[in-house]
């Protein structure tokens, strides 16, 4: 069908006032970003719903993207016809005819804001529906619990008819709850993290800690790459690459083994933080799961929480490895985690990490290092890249690196 615009319904209604108009802004913001290689698109944002007015667009092209913007509950192609009962009638028809599978029932449901118009929301119901059932094998009416609503909306400029409700993501539009700072690996948690964090309304950029020349180009492309996945939910990401080989060679030279994880990840975590303070963020997230590794007990969060009082958020932190695979799957970064790039944190991991750190001695090691001078040489180190969606990093250094061969 030749659709010509989308009706979009915000999900979370219960936020009002000053809130509601933040979230349809920017929702509406959002949805542009995602759709700007589509300027015949239109968006008209109003306090109850979402219009996009598709100009000659491919409604698949844009079902795709609007799929992956947080904010939306459901959403309708609909099809804008002339005010005259022959053109709804039709079009009605044609629509069933596309939605309808043997055994699906349906009803008709008429509004209209055009109380001019020559039949009422009832007349409306049974004259299109008798059309159908004149014209369709095997339909029935069910008023309860229809497979297929056909929604008919009388309006001043047009009638606009529709026969799928569509589920969105929900969740709050990126960038309603502010931002934050998120750690990325390049393992299977942290992405799934960031998602959560969007899902939230959270507009992040991501921290990735780098030790070349213990680290490939793999393994930064890695990361960014994943970041490119993650930014189809809103556009765009920054990537903020740091320099970590400096601390993770002095750690290991000067620090007790037992030790060496816990000092590590205090660093990182004072990192993301001062990166946090200047570019205003106003949190953190990372990918840990309590008890998954010897870093992510209880005792190690105590271990290197210390380092800030700057809220850390950790989405998956209650999550089986199970639940975070199969969400990892479903947005599409699974099969990238699980290639075999290595990054910093394995290169440099003890083989007996303490599972259980104490808050003491993780200060008092980490005191007897130049923490000022590692952390500012680290800071003057780091790379910001904006990423966008799916852009691609591994294969294009794989190509560089054949041209160089
Ligand atoms: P992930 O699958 O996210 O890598 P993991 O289960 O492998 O997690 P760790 O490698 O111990 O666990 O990392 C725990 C968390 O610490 C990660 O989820 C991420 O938030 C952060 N982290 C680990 N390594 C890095 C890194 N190189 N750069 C930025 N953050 C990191
Ligand atoms: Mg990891």
């Amino acid at each position: 069908m030749k659709y010509t615009e989308v009706m979009i319904r915000y999900g979370e209604l219960s936020t009002k006032g000053k809130n509601r108009k933040d979230f349809i802004g920017r929702l509406a913001g959002n949805v542009t970003k995602v759709l700007k290689d589509f300027p015949e698109v239109e968006i008209h944002p109003r306090h109850d719903r979402m219009h996009i007015v598709l100009n000659g667009a491919s409604f698949d092209k844009i079902d795709k993207r609007l799929r992956k913007v947080f904010g939306i509950q459901t959403y309708s192609p609909a099809i804008k016809v002339p005010k005259t009962l022959t053109d709804i009638e039709e079009t009605a028809l044609a629509l069933m005819q596309e939605t309808f599978k043997t055994g699906m029932t349906f009803k008709v449901n008429t509004k209209r804001s055009d109380h001019h118009f020559e039949y009422d929301t009832n007349q409306l119901n049974s004259m299109v529906g008798d059309y159908l059932f004149d014209h369709m094998d095997g339909l029935k009416a069910e008023m309860k619990h229809p497979d297929i609503v056909l929604r008919i909306e009388v309006r001043q400029d047009a009638v606009y008819i529709s026969s799928q409700l569509l589920h969105g993501i929900g969740g709050m539009p990126v960038g309603t709850a502010g931002k934050a700072m998120m750690m990325l690996s390049g393992g299977i948690d942290s992405p799934v993290a960031s998602y959560l964090a969007m899902k939230r309304g959270v507009e992040i950029e991501m921290v990735h800690f780098f030790s070349p020349p213990y680290t490939t180009e793999k393994a930064l492309a890695k990361a960014k790459e994943l970041t490119g996945i993650l930014a189809n939910y809103c556009g765009k990401i920054n990537f903020i690459a740091v320099p970590f080989a400096e601390i993770q060679e002095t750690i290991k030279e000067k620090l007790p083994e037992g030790y060496l994880m816990t000092v590590q990840r205090r660093f990182m975590l004072q990192l993301a933080d001062r990166i946090r303070a200047q570019r205003v963020g106003l949190a953190i997230f990372n990918g840990e799961s309590v008890g998954q590794v010897a870093s992510q007990t209880l005792q190690s969060m105590v271990a290197i929480n210390d380092v800030t009082t700057t809220p850390v958020i950790r989405p998956v932190a209650t999550m089986d490895k199970t639940e975070i695979i199969k969400l990892a799957e479903e947005i599409g970064t699974f099969d990238l985690s699980i290639q075999p790039f290595e990054d910093c944190c394995t290169i440099f991991a003890p083989p007996r990490p303490k599972t259980k750190p104490k808050l003491d001695k993780a200060r008092e090691y980490e005191a007897r290092l130049d923490v000022e001078g590692l952390i500012e040489r680290a800071m003057t180190g780091i790379e910001i890249t904006p990423i966008y969606p799916n852009e691609k990093f591994i294969n294009d250094q794989a190509a560089a690196d054949q041209e160089l061969l």
